[in-house]
């Protein structure tokens, strides 16, 4: 590639936009106003373009990139199983599957007994909640209002953000306020209040939805999209101990927050709470191959012992994602990267974006752990109004501009690097949202 002119280069990235443009249909998106950056290739914390444009990646994509890119551990897994065994179905017993089930399990809290494979996050929670539905014979799922489990039927209808109203399809569904303290439902002043009238609302849209009614609560253990906002002390154990109470299952929707993105294996490792259901995806194998997943309890498991469950899928424990899954855990297993993104977060990225909090009035509030931060953007320190999004735009194009791949949601940054980050990586990354967040306070 070296020997190939900058001008050729130029081209591929040129081609890869107009082919993007002409015939790929985007997420989420307008399509005419789009204009997507192309990237070529990656390695740790790090993309390129053809040209040889480097870009810091301080999204993780869309949070999933947790092992970095390119990591030859996980790379040669996938080549060694594709030349093996490329697929198969799901009915058969692979050795792969089983060995990545066992290392999904090892990192799950005592009691759960079974993983079932889907093919991302959307469909872990789809398959989470039918269970819950099955397991209960009840049909209500409880979620927030601020929140995002997935784009398929019943997991956008469960999202608590914009995209659930105009996918309004499935049924069963009723949402929530949770504890966001910085801009509190509740009138709190304190995490203690914020904790306590968090759960005394929850519990009163149990009673009035119907206890008997309420097959689960699902919630994010740490909301992600919606802004990554750890909940308060008690307020998770608190929904263990309501769900307990009216026999409700609890599903914590991991598919952002675990694997190693909060220094943790799962985020519920950072509370005293046991969910029911786990689901996952994104982390686990850091999306070489697409893949989630549900993990499930001793119990809800054995609902199923003797009694069809009525679902499937024909990639169910793919053998290249199995193989993926083997690789990444292993790997992050020996080279301590949960390990590092806890002691970034606590001793790094924590500190460096609480002076940034104190140094620019354009940030509201930082808040997260791990690898896992939000910067919540205001126009106005004191009324807390949010910082307008063609001003988060701005930001995006100026953190881009300077080699910094940013995560913008709403009026937030979301500094969401890689697990494997280093704290030059970091040092980096800060200078480029120090000058970008002194342009915002110019503009305010
Ligand atoms: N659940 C959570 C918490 C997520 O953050 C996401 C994706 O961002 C999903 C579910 C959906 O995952 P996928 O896009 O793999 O279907």
């Amino acid at each position: 590639m070296t020997d190939v002119p900058q001008g050729e280069m130029d081209d591929l990235d040129a081609r890869a936009l107009e082919l993007d443009r002409t015939h790929v249909f985007h997420s989420w998106s307008a399509q005419a106003s789009l204009s997507p950056v192309s990237i070529a290739g990656g390695r740790g914390s790090t993309v390129w373009d053809h040209a040889g444009r480097r870009y810091l990646d301080f999204s993780s994509q869309l949070v999933n990139v947790n092992i970095g890119y390119a990591h030859p551990a996980v790379v040669a897994a996938i080549q060694e199983q594709a030349a093996t065994l490329a697929t198969i179905g799901p009915s058969t017993a692979n050795l792969t599957r089983g060995e990545a089930a066992k290392r999904i399990l090892a990192h799950a809290p005592s009691g759960m007994s079974k993983v079932f494979f889907t093919n991302g996050g959307a469909d872990a929670v789809e398959n989470a909640m039918r269970m819950a539905r099955l397991h209960t014979g009840r049909r209500k799922v409880i979620s927030r209002y601020r929140s995002y489990h997935g784009n398929t039927g019943g997991a956008v209808v469960a999202t608590g953000d914009w995209r659930r109203l105009p996918n309004e399809y499935a049924v069963g569904h009723v949402h929530a306020f949770g504890p966001y303290l910085y801009r509190t439902e509740f009138w709190a002043t304190t995490p203690e209040e914020e904790a306590e009238r968090a759960l005394h609302h929850l519990r009163r849209v149990v009673q009035v939805e119907g206890p008997d009614d309420v097959a689960a609560i699902l919630l994010e253990t740490i909301p992600g999209t919606a802004g990554i906002m750890p909940p308060p002390p008690g307020y998770l154990e608190g929904v263990r101990a309501l769900a307990d109470e009216y026999g409700i299952v609890l599903i914590l929707d991991e598919v952002m927050a675990g694997f190693g993105r909060t220094g943790e294996w799962f985020a519920l490792d950072n509370y005293d709470v046991r969910p029911d259901l786990i689901t996952f995806a994104k982390g686990v194998n850091s999306g070489y191959v697409p893949v989630g997943g549900v993990i499930i309890s001793e119990e809800i498991a054995a609902t199923f012992d003797d009694r069809v469950f009525p679902g499937g899928l024909t990639y169910s424990g793919h053998p290249l994602a199995a193989a993926s899954i083997v690789a990444a855990l292993d790997a992050m297993e020996h080279e301590g990267i949960v390990a590092n993104a806890k002691q970034i977060g606590a001793d790094v990225l924590g500190p460096a974006l609480a002076d940034l909090a104190d140094k620019h009035p354009v940030i509201g509030e930082a808040r997260g752990l791990g690898v896992f931060w939000a910067l919540e953007l205001v126009a106005d320190r004191d009324t807390r109004e949010p910082l307008p999004s063609s001003e988060v735009g701005f930001a995006k194009s100026a953190l881009l501009e300077r080699g910094l791949m940013p995560f913008t949601s709403e009026n937030r940054i979301h500094v969401v690097p890689p697990c494997v980050v280093t704290a030059d990586e970091v040092a980096q990354a800060v200078d480029a949202y120090d000058e970008v967040l002194t342009l915002l306070d110019g503009r305010l």
